[in-house]
């Protein structure tokens, strides 16, 4: 099977931003997946929305043809480690599913779907899903909203150094250092969140298409930072009181349509429900104007504060 997928590898045309040539920080070259320092999301962690994100270069190349996201789910079964070959493992089928290991065993388990058709800038993918029509249209009232006060990391950062335990966050996805993604995430008037996004000219393809992995990694963070957000101090007191964070356990991302390219997008973020130590939320990636391009649901686990967090 692995040779099948690799033969259909060989011979097709894709390239993205983890596996182009060009990217210094290149994450994926054919079966195997290396995170760079560059993709930290946790301490000492791969970011979650990357790693998610990053099931589906495999998965394209091993289709052959041009094609284009439709879906992507991926569970994180234990911390991804950075600096460090995971080998893939692809079964084909109408649904991809993709598996992510070492020798210490599987580190993501998920599955993709991928348009059959290579995709031009702009086109629809497909509809909301159903069940989440009604939150989606709320949500996008929220885009044109002012970006206002100080941004959540900054909140988080002040309440962490009054706490007397300040842990650096260099994360990826959210962390507003300058190896990270250009994207500040803020509160709304309600229990939601809303951030910008101004992407770098790397993150879009030759056709001017907003890149896949990097759509799920910028709807990654905010999942976490909206249940955060429920506690006046960013959830300081969570960690430094009763030892606990919130983490990445799931991240499915519906591509809805191909984000043309822009100088600035935004996602908005709400809570759908807690159980216990889960968290259910849904981030939508929209244009300025409140057009969905993608819906991430999540799940989000309270776990105790890994000893190199502490
Ligand atoms: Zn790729
Ligand atoms: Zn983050």
């Amino acid at each position: 099977m692995e040779e099948v997928v690799l033969e259909r590898m060989a011979s097709s045309s894709h390239s993205c931003f983890l596996c182009s040539d060009t990217n210094p920080d290149k994450a994926v070259s054919g079966l195997t997946i290396r995170y760079g320092d560059r993709f930290v999301g946790p301490p000492q962690r791969a970011h979650g929305g990357i790693a998610v994100g990053s099931l589906l270069c495999p998965a394209r190349a091993a289709e052959g043809a041009p094609s284009w996201a439709r879906f992507v789910s991926g569970r994180l079964r234990r911390p991804i480690p950075l600096n460090k070959d995971l080998q893939v493992e692809i079964t084909m089928g109408s649904d991809l599913d993709v598996q992510v290991a070492d020798e210490d065993g599987l580190a993501i388990t998920g599955s993709v779907a991928l348009s059959n058709e290579d995709l031009a800038p702009g086109a629809s993918v497909q509809g909301v899903p159903d069940a989440l029509c009604r939150d989606v249209e709320e949500l996008a009232e929220l885009v044109r909203g002012p970006l206002e006060g100080p941004s959540l990391i900054s909140q988080s950062t002040a309440y962490q150094d009054k706490s007397g335990r300040s842990s650096t966050n260099g994360c990826y996805g959210c962390s507003e250092q300058s190896h990270a993604l250009r994207h500040k995430m803020y509160r709304t008037a309600g229990p939601e969140i809303v951030s910008q996004f101004l992407p770098d000219p790397e993150h879009f393809d030759d056709q001017g298409r907003l890149d896949t992995a990097i759509i799920a990694a910028v709807t990654d963070c905010p999942n976490l930072w909206v249940l955060l957000a429920q506690h006046a101090d960013m959830g300081a007191a969570l960690q430094s009181e009763e030892g606990k964070i919130w983490i990445t356990g799931t991240h499915s991302v519906h591509y809805l349509r191909v984000p043309e390219r822009c100088d600035e997008y935004r996602v908005v973020t709400r809570i759908l429900s807690q159980e216990g130590r889960k968290g259910f939320t849904l981030a939508v990636l929209f244009d300025l104007n409140g057009t969905p391009l993608a819906v991430a649901e999540a799940v989000s686990i309270l776990i105790d504060v890994p000893p190199e967090m502490m």
